[in-house]
């Protein structure tokens, strides 16, 4: 069931201590819902007068790991909303483990539970101890096993970039954790870059010199290769990036910041799938796939034409559209920013259906504050699956 969403962020709640990227406050300050001191009382007011069922979302730090009572008295909010609403929220895969963990997955499963977003910026041993996490691959696992079994969808949130961390570490991360979906697959996934924040831990590593972030492209390939990965073994990818805001654009002191980093992750992404498809094509896209190769001034075509050996031209070439795509083309041109771009117009006649195409989608430098991405609806602003929730 769709269900509109009503996020409440609670920075840093419940953590046992700080992972030297994170800075909830930064990251979810001009969040909707947004506030330190989100009582239950607040929540329950907020949810009762829904006039249809919600998600109910806390984010912004680990809500099973808050004291036992107090997380009951915020679930139990739930039922003052509209029938048919449920509890979505993020949370510490460790705080699933061991006893304490199955005492609270036996008291969630009382509450009409959406999806669990797990924390798991990476499962690999030298990237966790780098990051000051506390738990480890095994409990991660052993956690998402536990709430698998529970029957309770899952959505994982991974990072790259991080400290010590590698492409490939993060691809073995990713295969891990399609090793233990169930085989409909479908847990959700959101793909975060890591960046150091103004304040963190990471920035005093990054000073003295024992953190050095990748560059915007390098993260844009490695981002690009974990969709694809994910996408192939069956996860639902829901959100690339951060949420662009001033707030975190002021926060930021280094890393891969771009504020369409979503979009090039996609691009990426959509690139590696052709080229692997079908190493010198012909290639049939739909509409909406179109654009994640033509955007940016057709960045995804460059970057086809960088991974297949062949000249733009060639690439456009062996492009066909799939049925019942029409499009409305313009030529090739330059754009303001002196990127090359590739742009449709409604000036222009229609295209015949399924013929390569000879022009390539907006050049959609659109600049407007769209760091992250979600592929189910690439511009939301709800401000609630928008959020950033890392656990
Ligand atoms: S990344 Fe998650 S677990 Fe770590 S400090 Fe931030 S909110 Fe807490």
């Amino acid at each position: 069931m769709r269900r509109r969403r009503i996020a409440f962020f609670m920075p840093a709640l419940g953590c046992a201590r700080r992972c030297v990227y994170c800075d909830q406050n930064v990251i979810t300050r001009d969040a909707v819902g947004h506030s330190a001191a989100v009582t239950p009382g607040r929540v329950r007011r907020g949810v009762s007068e829904a006039g249809e069922p919600v998600e109910l979302c806390f984010f912004g730090g680990s809500f099973a790991r808050t004291d036992i009572s107090l997380m009951t008295e915020y679930l139990d909010a739930v039922k003052s909303a509209p029938e048919g609403s449920a509890v979505t929220f993020s949370s510490y895969p460790g705080d699933f483990d061991g006893p304490r963990g199955l005492e609270i997955t036996d008291i969630l499963k009382k509450y009409p539970i959406g999806t669990i977003e797990l924390g798991v910026p990476s499962l690999d041993p030298k990237v966790l101890s780098a990051c000051r996490r506390d738990d480890d691959a095994d409990m991660a696992v052993r956690a998402a096993e536990r709430l698998r079994d529970a029957g309770f969808h899952i959505g994982v949130q991974m990072m790259t970039c991080l400290p010590r961390q590698t492409g490939e570490s993060v691809l073995r991360d990713v295969r891990t954790l399609a090793g233990i979906m169930p085989p409909r697959g479908g847990w959700d996934f959101r793909l975060y870059p890591c960046l150091v924040i103004k304040g963190t831990e990471l920035e005093a590593m990054f000073k003295r010199g024992e953190y050095v972030p990748p560059e915007l492209k390098e993260a844009v390939f490695t981002a690009g290769a974990v969709l694809l990965e994910a996408e192939t073994r069956g996860f639902n990818v829901i959100r690339v990036g951060l949420t662009e805001s001033e707030s975190l654009r002021r926060s930021i002191a280094a890393g891969p910041y771009h504020p369409a980093f979503g979009e090039l992750a996609m691009s990426e992404k959509q690139a590696l799938s052709l080229s692997r498809a079908s190493p010198r094509g012909p290639w049939s896209i739909s509409r909406r796939d179109l654009s994640k190769l033509t955007g940016h001034g057709g960045r995804g075509i460059r970057r086809l034409s960088e991974l297949t050996g062949m000249t733009r031209d060639d690439v456009r070439k062996q492009i066909h559209l799939e049925k019942n795509a029409t499009l409305h083309y313009n030529c090739s041109e330059e754009g303001s920013d002196g990127n090359e771009r590739e742009d449709f117009s409604d000036n222009c006649g229609p295209r015949a259906v399924g013929v390569p195409c000879a022009a390539f989608g907006r050049g959609d430098n659109r600049g407007d504050g769209a760091q992250g991405v979600e592929p189910g609806g690439p511009h939301r602003r709800d401000g609630a699956s928008a959020a950033h929730d890392r656990a």
